[in-house]
């Protein structure tokens, strides 16, 4: 595979998931860290979603309920360079009707080098970067150059 550099800008686009168990884990780390997340865009699955912006009261672009495919369009948004980065606390004491989309999810964030955190110490970390506030240059996938491979 070859990459290409590209740029993420400083105002990021942020992805909040909590699967059912790690909700309130996912609301106490976002009302610890809500002045360093505010200037920032944020999207969520639609239960996680309309929690944190009812406790919140900060703006969260809503998609659809994980079980309803909500992990797939964060997903499909962070192919198109839409969502820098994602705090996911799954659950890992339960398995869950989308687990498929759950794996689908981390998988394709991996390709695409997204920034994912899976639980609260990690979320710590990326939330404490200073790349957090400024424009960052990183890799993803060079799309062109794979299809020319692939159609020669
Ligand atoms: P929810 O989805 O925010 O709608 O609960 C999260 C998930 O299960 O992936």
């Amino acid at each position: 595979m070859n990459y290409k550099q590209i740029e993420m800008p400083a105002s990021k686009r942020i992805a909040l998931i909590a699967h059912d168990n790690m909700k309130e884990e996912l609301l106490d780390w976002t009302r610890s860290h809500l002045d360093r997340l505010r200037p920032h865009q944020l999207f969520a699955t639609g239960t996680t979603g309309h929690l944190l912006e009812r406790a919140l009261g900060t703006p969260i672009h809503k998609l659809l309920s994980g079980p309803l495919g909500g992990d797939q369009q964060i997903g499909a948004l962070l192919t198109e360079q839409k969502i820098d980065m994602i705090v996911f606390f799954w659950d890992p004491f339960e398995p869950m009707p989308h687990d498929p989309d759950v794996k689908a999810l981390l998988r394709i964030a991996a390709v695409w080098n997204v920034a994912v955190a899976c639980n609260r110490s990690s979320a710590d970390f990326l939330i404490s970067s200073p790349l957090l506030d400024q424009p960052h240059g990183y890799k993803v996938p060079d799309y062109q150059s794979y299809l020319d491979q692939r159609l020669n």
